[in-house]
């Protein structure tokens, strides 16, 4: 049961250093003409210790002025004591958190989902909007509003993309300018393996020649995969729920991709 009508803040969560990516978000956000509440919060829980929260790009100003103008009519930019003032209670998604992200960043979702959780609580949206980029999140982030019966409705938006097909990213800053130029190959595989396996190549061959060529590219391939949304479980099926995933280091810095594989697919 929800409740009626669309009262209630529309509610975008980030971690700031904004880019069109999430301006996309807040302004999708704004033209429900409900307030826009935009959220900045480096969430530590969801960091590994070995991974890049101390060095997480912050300017908080530039944020405020970027996500005004783009729609924000709030902006909750709370304080980690404010949110922790103690050891939290937490919440762990089942299933869709087992594999690639989950897997390669052990207690990230677990991270992810407290901290989405508390920003409903406090903000208390009728609406919530998160980026198709971060797919997995998607996928867990649904599974906690519905297992949870809580009264918010998702909303995914699409990738938002540099020019040159790089999925924006705030951690794409890290990238060294010869990193930087190689990056795109990431879309590009998985533009071609979209099309080789709707033109019905052997998956696996498919798959195992994406991963082989951004190896040689000089990429650290996580994972390239074929999955479906709802589970985030491999698929070995072509349908409104499969997407390709990928995950590849360069250098230091990590990079996520995805790409549905039919237009109008189903989302999480
Ligand atoms: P972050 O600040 O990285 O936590 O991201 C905040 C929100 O912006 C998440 O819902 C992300 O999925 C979304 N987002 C980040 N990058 C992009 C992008 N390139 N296109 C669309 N949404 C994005």
């Amino acid at each position: 049961m929800r409740r009626a009508g669309l009262e209630g803040p529309a509610l975008v969560p980030t971690m700031g250093a904004l880019h069109e990516g999430h301006l996309s978000l807040i302004r999708a956000a704004h033209r429900t003409g409900n307030p826009v509440v935009v959220s900045i919060f480096v969430n530590p829980t969801q960091f590994g210790p070995s991974e890049d929260y101390v060095r997480y790009p912050k300017n908080l100003d530039r944020d405020v002025a970027l996500a005004t103008t783009a729609g924000a009519d709030f902006i909750f930019h709370p304080d980690v004591a404010e949110i922790y003032p103690r050891p939290s209670t937490t919440i762990t998604v089942p299933e869709a958190t087992e594999l690639y992200e989950g897997r390669v960043r052990p207690h990230h979702f677990q991270g992810v989902a407290t901290v989405v959780c508390k920003l409903f609580q406090i903000v208390r949206p009728r609406l919530a909007f998160f980026g198709l980029k971060d797919l997995q999140q998607c996928a867990v982030i649904r599974r906690m509003v519905e297992d949870l019966d809580i009264d918010v409705e998702l909303r995914f938006e699409p990738i938002v993309r540099e020019p040159d097909g790089l999925a924006m990213s705030s951690r794409n800053v890290y990238l060294s300018p010869s990193d930087r130029l190689k990056a795109p190959l990431i879309h590009e595989r998985l533009i071609e393996g979209k099309s080789r396996l709707l033109a019905g190549e052997s998956m696996e061959t498919v798959l195992e020649q994406a991963r082989d060529s951004l190896g040689h590219a000089g990429f650290i391939v996580d994972y390239y995969d074929l999955i479906d949304t709802t589970t985030f479980k491999p698929t070995r099926q072509l349908d409104v729920n499969s997407a390709l995933i990928v995950a590849a280091k360069l250098g230091n810095t990590r990079l996520i991709d995805n790409l549905l594989l039919f237009d109008g697919s189903n989302m999480p």
